[in-house]
C-alpha cells in the first residue's frame, strides 16, 4: 500500500508513520517529493491495517496497491522519475544518447569512441568491460583494466560513464568507476545482483530479459527498488521469438505500456534489439516516436574491426546520420510543445 502524507506533515509525523510501519513487521519506502511524502509499505507478511494507519497524525490517505510490483508502479508514484546523472537528465523532457562500443578494448579505441559520441552530441558514454558472452572462448573483457579506460574516456569528454556489471561481487568496481550501473538481459532475474544494485547508491540500467514478460521485467525493477534504489533505467533490448532475419524482435509496444503502468524511464538498445546495423536508424526513431526516454547505441571507430557485435555497431558516419535525426526529433517535438501551446493561448483569447 502507499501512504500519502499531508504536504503539511511534520518530520515526527513522518516518524511516527516509519515507526508504526516497522513495528508491524514491514519496511517503509519513503519517497520524498516537492510537495509531498509518500511512503510504501512493503514485506510479505505484514499486518498493517488501513483504518489504524489513517488515525496517525499526518497521514492523508492510504491505497492498496493490487498489482504486484507496488515501487515501481505509477500507484505508487504518478508524476514521472528522472534521473539525474552529473547534470543529464534521463526521463525529462528530451530523449537521451548512450553511444559507445560493445566492449571496450584498448585505449585508443575507446578514446576515439568518446571523442566522436561527444562531438555529435551523446549524452553518455557506454563500454563493456565485463562481457557476457554465450561462448567461454570469447573475449569476456578487459575487466577493471576496462573501467580505468573508461575512466580515462569520462576525464577527456566529460562523458558520464554507464558500464555493465555481471556479477554482485563487482559492485564495487561499479560504484568506483562506473556513473550508472548496467544490468544485462542475461542477469535480469540475477536476484543477489539486483540487490546488490539496488544497495550500490548509483543509477542502475535495467536491461530486459530476452524472453521476460511484462510483469518480470517489472518485478526485477522492484527487486533494485525495495533496497532503497530509486533509480531505475528500463530498457526494451529486443526479445526471442520466432523471426530469423534479426538478432531479436524488439518489443515497442512495451514503451507505452511502461509509461502507463510505471513512473521508470524506459530507453531502447536498437542494436541489440536488431542485431543489424542497416536497422539501427529506422528503429531508433520508431522508439523516439513511441515515447521511449532514449537510446543506447553500438558504435566503433572501426566497427569492422570490432570484438564483439561487430555487425550491430554503427561506424562514424551511420552514428553521425543518426544523431542529425535525433536532434531532428527533438526539434520537432519541443516545436510541437510550442504549438500546442499557442493554440492554447489562442484559444483563451477567442
Ligand atoms: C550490452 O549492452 O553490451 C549487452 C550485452 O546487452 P544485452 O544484455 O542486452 O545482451
Ligand atoms: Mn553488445
Amino acid at each position: 500500500m502507499v501512504i500519502s502524507m499531508s504536504s503539511e506533515a511534520s518530520p515526527a509525523e513522518i516518524s511516527q508513520v516509519v515507526e508504526f510501519i516497522r513495528a508491524h513487521h514491514a519496511r517503509p519506502h519513503i519517497s520524498r517529493g516537492a510537495e509531498r511524502t509518500i511512503i510504501g509499505v512493503i514485506g510479505y507478511r505484514h499486518e498493517v491495517q488501513i483504518e489504524q494507519l489513517l488515525t496517525l497524525p499526518g497521514v492523508e490517505t492510504v491505497i492498496p496497491i493490487s498489482r504486484p510490483y507496488k515501487l515501481v508502479s505509477r500507484e505508487f508514484k504518478r508524476e514521472n522519475t528522472i534521473i539525474k546523472v552529473d547534470g543529464v537528465q534521463i526521463g525529462g523532457a528530451e530523449p537521451v544518447m548512450i553511444a559507445g562500443p560493445c566492449s571496450v578494448e584498448n585505449e585508443e579505441q575507446i578514446l576515439q569512441a568518446a571523442r566522436m559520441a561527444k562531438k555529435k552530441g551523446a549524452h553518455l558514454f557506454r563500454g563493456g568491460a565485463f562481457k557476457p558472452r554465450t561462448s567461454p572462448y570469447s573475449f569476456q573483457g578487459l575487466g577493471e583494466e576496462g573501467l580505468r579506460l573508461l575512466q580515462l574516456a569520462k576525464q577527456e569528454t566529460g562523458l558520464p560513464i554507464v558500464t555493465e556489471i555481471l556479477d554482485s561481487k563487482d559492485v564495487p568496481l561499479g560504484q568506483e568507476y562506473a556513473d550508472v550501473l548496467q544490468i544485462g538481459a542475461r542477469n535480469m532475474q540475477n536476484y543477489s545482483l539486483l540487490k546488490e544494485a539496488g544497495r550500490s547508491g548509483k543509477p542502475v540500467l535495467l536491461k530486459r530479459g530476452m524472453s521476460a514478460d511484462f510483469k518480470e521485467f517489472m518485478m526485477s525493477a522492484e527487486y533494485i527498488m525495495s533496497e532503497g534504489n530509486n533509480e531505475v533505467i528500463l530498457c526494451e533490448r529486443g526479445i526471442r521469438s520466432f523471426v530469423e532475419f534479426t538478432r531479436n524482435t524488439l518489443d515497442l509496444n512495451i514503451i507505452p505500456a511502461v509509461k502507463s503502468a510505471s513512473h521508470l524511464p524506459i530507453i531502447v538498445d536498437p542494436s541489440h534489439g536488431t542485431g543489424r546495423r542497416d536497422l539501427i536508424e529506422s528503429m531508433s526513431l520508431a522508439a523516439l516516436a513511441a515515447g521511449a526516454d532514449g537510446l543506447m547505441v553500438e558504435m566503433h571507430p572501426r566497427p569492422e574491426s570490432s570484438w564483439s557485435d561487430a555487425n550491430q555497431t554503427m561506424n562514424p558516419q551511420e552514428f553521425s546520420d543518426l544523431m542529425e535525426k535525433f536532434n531532428y526529433f527533438i526539434y520537432c517535438k519541443n516545436n510541437f510543445e510550442k504549438y500546442k501551446n499557442s493554440q492554447k493561448i489562442m484559444k483563451k483569447a477567442v
